[in-house]
């Protein structure tokens, strides 16, 4: 296995988790969740509202990522807000940059 494969199966892992808290917190204002960044280390939980997840949640493709890892990163920002950014998967073949 590539290590291009271990980051998107550590992110496909990371957003069935987030799912979870996500239903978790129905009802909550404010839930914690995984950034789904590409780094292996990475441990930030990105407090948001379960409107901001869903919004998140909803583009297509993208990950959600807390702010600053989505500068580290170099990906496509998708969406940018104050507590939280998505940023699109890099297309096949040249993940290995981030
Ligand atoms: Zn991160």
């Amino acid at each position: 296995m590539t290590s291009d494969n271990g980051a998107t199966r550590r992110r496909q892992l990371l957003r069935a988790v987030n799912e979870q808290i996500r239903e978790l917190s129905d009802g909550w204002d404010v839930g914690r969740f995984h950034c789904e960044c590409a780094d292996p280390d990475c441990s930030e939980m990105i407090p948001l509202t379960t409107q901001a997840f869903d919004a998140a949640a909803s583009v297509a493709g993208g990950f959600l990522v807390a702010p600053e890892h989505a500068i580290r990163s170099g990906a496509r920002v998708v969406l940018s807000q104050e507590s939280f950014a998505v940023v699109a998967a890099a297309p096949a073949g040249v993940d290995g940059s981030w």
